[in-house]
């Protein structure tokens, strides 16, 4: 059995409205389908115990989607048929993502019980003009009351995501949204994610850059809240361990951590993304070919690439170079960095990349690991983008 943690992600796909920024895969108007996504759920995860029957889950990921929509009871069923399917660590970080509009105390207290202990909630913004600008449905009030709600729950584990660089935002106005949240039920959240807006290709967002009706901020001016968002928050406690993410007392995410340090994970539910023994997938986008594709489980039915379920979409070996190039871009992200002589040979190949990131100052080698400076953090893509063409360099 290896020692390394596994993760596992399960995608809900349901939301109350689609927002304007939003690419990932979530649908709003489909409540209808939550029984049989359930369904197809457990019945994806029952398929995955022969493969995993040596392997122990270390953290549990629900995400969306908004999975704060889905009743007590579903979680329960979903968490129940993780275990029995599963072996699942008694210690395991067990995650749900939700959205202020849809906390609810009574669900709450279920999704606790049932061994959530992580909670995860999308505010965003607390200014009212850009909260509607994101098509966010709720109020700076109802933000802060499901904060409460989550606390009153008895979570002690709780992310708040934050966006900043929204056009026209000032930096009085992205001030004012974190200081009120750091204050929250007096001491604030014990994790803060603080994404800077990007626009993503084919979202509505897009469109209104691309017709000239939105106008994207000036990077300088987000690099400057960038800075800013970083010494207010270590003076406040948190350490900044990844480009976005900040923790308290060391609840640092350690499922997104799996990620960052390119770890294994399996994945389940619409549109999700895993990665097993060298091998990346992903599942179909579409919610109803996910539940049709496993409501045909048949016994003749034996895997694709060697991975169990019919609702795989694509799975791909992840050549040598590849998941190199995996390990950087994703472990360059976090400030702990990376162990450079624990990189395969064909590093070589790659190192006049990281090299020249040194001599610029925006990489330095410390202990035997290379991690980004805080200039190289602001730069990071041009940085990956020559990882991909290193002959430029
Ligand atoms: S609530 Fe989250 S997942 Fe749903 S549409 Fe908005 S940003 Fe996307």
């Amino acid at each position: 059995m290896t020692d390394s943690p596994l993760g596992l992600y399960i995608h809900v796909p349901f939301c109350t409205v689609k927002c304007a920024y939003c690419d990932f895969n979530s649908y709003a108007g489909i409540e209808d389908l939550q029984s049989e996504w359930e369904t197809a759920a457990l019945n994806e995860l029952s398929l995955w115990t022969p493969r995993l029957s040596d392997r122990e889950i270390s953290t549990v990921f629900i995400g969306g989607g908004t999975p704060s929509l889905l009743p007590g009871s579903s979680v329960r069923r979903m968490l129940d048929c993780v275990r029995s399917a599963l072996r699942l660590s008694p210690d395991a970080e067990i995650t749900l993502e939700a959205n202020p509009e849809s906390v609810e105390s009574s669900r709450l207290a279920i999704y606790r019980a049932a061994g959530v202990n992580r909670v995860s909630m999308g505010v965003q913004s607390l200014d009212a003009s850009e909260l509607v600008f994101l098509d966010r449905i709720h109020s700076a009030e109802r933000a802060q009351q499901a904060f409460r709600e989550i606390r009153a729950a008895g979570f002690d584990n709780v992310n708040l995501d934050l966006i900043y660089g929204l056009p026209g935002q000032s930096l009085s106005t992205w001030q004012s949204t974190l200081e009120q949240v750091l204050h929250w039920n007096g001491s604030g959240p014990d994790h803060i994610s603080c994404y800077a807006l990007t626009v993503e290709e084919g979202t509505p967002l897009a469109a209104r850059v691309a017709a000239g009706h939105v106008v994207e901020a000036d990077p300088d001016h987000v690099a400057e809240i960038t800075d800013w968002t970083t010494e207010q928050l270590t003076q406040a406690g948190y350490e900044q361990y990844e480009t976005s993410n900040y923790a308290r007392d060391g609840l640092r995410c350690r499922h997104n951590l799996i990620y960052w340090r390119n770890q294994e994970y399996a994945a389940i539910g619409p549109g999700a993304h895993g990665f097993i023994d060298g091998i990346r997938f992903h599942i179909v986008r579409s919610p109803r070919m996910y539940i049709e594709r496993l409501r045909q489980i048949g016994a003749a039915f034996s895997g694709i690439a060697g991975l169990p379920s019919p609702a795989i979409a694509e799975a791909e070996r992840v050549g040598e170079l590849e998941n190199l190039i995996d390990m950087l871009t994703s472990g360059l992200r976090l400030m702990e960095g990376i162990d450079e002589a624990a990189l395969p040979d064909i590093y070589q190949q790659i190192r006049p990349v990281l090299d020249w990131a040194v001599e610029n100052g925006l990489a330095l080698r410390r202990d035997g690991r290379i991690s980004l400076t805080r200039r190289g953090h602001a730069v990071a893509n041009e940085i990956f983008v020559r990882l991909l063409e290193p002959d430029q360099t």
